[in-house]
């Protein structure tokens, strides 16, 4: 029989493992950079330029990066004494449709970001360097990701689709149709130039 103790020790020796296993190899993506040169070198600084074409894609429900598209990053990667500063910006164009007129969208992104990439292997930090690389995925994503629109226009006076034949109204300008009769007010129709008057009778 195992005391509370010894399971306890056992659970984190457990979890320890599980870990450690995670963390152990670096993945590389054209995201990933060598950061070799810089590692444990306060102050040294280094300037990079990326063009990555997205494996992926990314983004929200309505717009995104799509997959091949070209990402540009311009990055300035510093040596701190507890890691390295990670910063620059982002050039993509992301896609999606018109939330009026369901026509194709592309909105050009340029986004900034900065990131701490820290030695230690801490919780308090969200982002550390492996095998002396860092992972520039996440970070782009996210700050890209947060740029997009939640609704996106063709433009900002859209005037998005008639909603009884489906027409794009900005193709279509002077675009209507008769105005439909209601059938409860068709028999007091021919009462309708006396209608004014009664109403200003009343005031
Ligand atoms: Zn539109
Ligand atoms: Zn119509």
């Amino acid at each position: 029989m195992l005391t509370l103790a010894e399971l306890g020790n056992s659970r984190m020796l457990g979890r320890g493992a599980v870990e450690s296993s995670l963390v152990s190899h670096l993945k590389k993506t054209p995201y990933t950079v060598s950061v070799v040169d810089l590692v444990h070198r306060p102050g040294e600084m280094r300037e990079k330029v990326l063009d990555i074409s997205e494996p992926e894609g990314f983004g929200n429900a309505v717009i995104g990066v799509k997959q091949g598209s070209n990402v540009h990053i311009d990055v300035r990667l510093e040596s701190l004494h507890d890691g390295i500063l990670v910063s620059g910006t982002v050039d993509v164009d992301a896609e999606g449709e018109c939330v009026r007129c369901l026509t194709d969208v592309s909105l050009p992104v340029e986004v900034e970001f900065q990131e701490l990439f820290a030695y230690s292997e801490d919780e308090a930090f969200d982002y550390t360097v492996h095998e002396d690389h860092v992972d520039l995925e996440p970070v782009v994503r996210d700050a890209v990701v947060l740029a997009l629109p939640f609704q996106p226009v063709c433009q900002a006076d859209c005037l998005g689709l008639c909603p009884q034949c489906g027409v794009r109204l900005l193709d279509n300008p002077g675009h209507q149709h008769e105005a439909p009769v209601d059938p409860r007010w068709a028999a007091l129709a021919g009462l309708d130039a006396e209608v004014p008057q009664d109403d200003t009778e009343k005031r």
